[in-house]
């Protein structure tokens, strides 16, 4: 049975894909399996964050007022009567002519208003066994403001203040905040499960022996890998034969193990074995597209029991390169991420590179020059059923669509692929 085609833009696939998608449901995880989540939570700090005023430096909490004047040649000498280590509370308050000896962290002492750093003090350069703490006496030898060097309670965050937003990406800093306020667990967008199939007769798994006409299953490999990458689940379900009843019973698995996306690799092309294409439409609403895409242009997409499907096309850089322009943005999507553009470069081309009347995605090599400025160069023989230029690239340079060749010096837009993908 033949099924009739669509021709359509890169862009037109794209938003038709993602209309299909919305963040998922929230769950609780345990802190460090927030990083890199969407919070579906708001944050609001319960405390005043410093909780109480403290000194930034090591050195002597005193009464500003005390030190006026002081300088190297006329010290001011200041009776020492308490020693503040960090993690505890100076039982003595800081009168008139008097300091604490502090550390960084320690609560501010009553009484006193600045720190004066150790090294503004005779304690610094003084190596002699003479006491430091409580007892001894200190020689400043610099007048101190009042608020020197204390961290005043509640300036890094307020009682009910909204610090990390719903929809924050949560990234190491987002994790300090949480464990600052107190949150062992925290409310994420879930992440989807997304199942992994290959099909074709011709695949063996990657333990076994090569045997005439047949390949390597790599697409499946690749799917998961990215699947991984983006921050999903991925669901094996292995390899399909190009028989309805394997591929039928394989998408039963997947829709068995409650999956939110299925992608698919191969089967999708014109002059398939087209059992794929059958058993899609026999189990859902599924269109099939050539997208004016190279590589990549055969692609399918729809949903099968209310489960999007993204049918990839089979050669192996095609798959991958479908998998960063379609499955990338839809899983990024369904956790709550609103950026889903891939960080993208300007660079000038080293080599020439052929255009076609479909947009090239073609592999290359960026680096930046000593001014800057990036450069690409080809990773290689930009065939779509190859996979070595993939492996050497670490951009996708878009090739408008168009006659002859861009030459040497022109400027293109490439998509870096290991670039870290933020929302700010
Ligand atoms: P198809 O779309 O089924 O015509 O496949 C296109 C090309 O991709 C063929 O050369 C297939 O052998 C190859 N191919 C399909 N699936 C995979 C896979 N899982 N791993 C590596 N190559 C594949
Ligand atoms: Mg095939």
């Amino acid at each position: 049975m033949s099924v009739p085609e669509q021709m359509i833009g890169v862009e037109e696939a794209l938003s038709f894909i993602l209309s299909h998608f919305e963040p998922l449901e929230p769950e609780t995880v345990y802190i460090l399996d927030a990083l890199g989540r969407v919070l579906a939570e708001a944050i609001l700090s319960d405390v005043a964050i410093p909780p109480f005023d403290n000194s930034s430096m090591d050195g002597y909490a005193v009464r500003a007022a005390d030190t006026a004047g002081a300088s190297p040649e006329m010290p001011v000498t200041l009776r020492v009567v308490a020693d503040v280590p960090a993690g505890t509370v100076a039982d003595t308050p800081v009168g008139l002519g008097e300091a604490a000896r502090i550390m960084t962290g320690a609560p501010l002492p009553e009484g006193a208003d600045a720190v004066v750093p150790v090294e503004e003090t005779d304690k610094w350069t003084n190596t002699s066994q003479a006491p430091r703490g409580k007892g001894a006496t200190v020689e400043v030898f610099k007048a101190a403001k009042v608020g020197a060097n204390v961290r005043q309670a509640g300036r890094d965050m307020q009682p009910g203040e909204l610090v990390l937003t719903t929809g924050t990406l949560v990234r190491p800093a987002e994790i300090a905040v949480l464990a600052t306020l107190g949150h062992s667990r925290v409310q994420v967008i879930r992440r989807p499960r997304v199942a992994v199939l290959a099909t074709g007769d011709e695949l063996l798994d990657i333990d076994e022996p090569l045997s005439p006409g047949k390949i390597r299953n790599s697409n499946e490999y690749s799917n998961a890998a990215l699947v991984a990458r983006y921050g999903a689940i991925p669901v094996r379900l292995g390899i399909a034969h190009d028989t309805v009843a394997d591929l039928t019973a394989k998408i039963h698995e997947g829709l068995a193990q409650s999956v939110d996306l299925f992608v698919t690799s191969a089967g999708v092309s014109v002059g398939d074995y087209d059992v794929v294409k059958d058993v899609l439409k026999a189990e859902g609403e599924i269109r099939f597209w050539k997208v004016k895409m190279k590589p990549g242009k055969p692609l399918a997409f729809g949903t099968i029991q209310g489960v999007p499907l993204l049918g990839l096309p089979g050669n192996p850089t095609s798959s991958m390169v479908s998998f960063e322009q379609f499955a990338r943005p839809a899983i990024l999507k369904m956790q709550g991420r609103t950026k889903l553009t891939k960080p993208t470069v300007e660079a000038i081309l080293d080599d020439p590179l052929r255009r076609t009347d479909r947009r090239g995605y073609q592999r290359v090599i960026v680096c930046q020059d000593e001014n800057g400025v990036y450069h690409a160069g080809t990773a290689g023989l930009q065939v779509s059923g190859y996979i070595s230029a993939m492996a050497r690239a670490n951009g996708l340079a878009i090739v408008p669509e168009g006659e002859g060749t861009l030459p040497p010096g022109t400027q293109v837009t490439v998509q870096m692929l290991d670039w870290p993908e933020v929302e700010k």
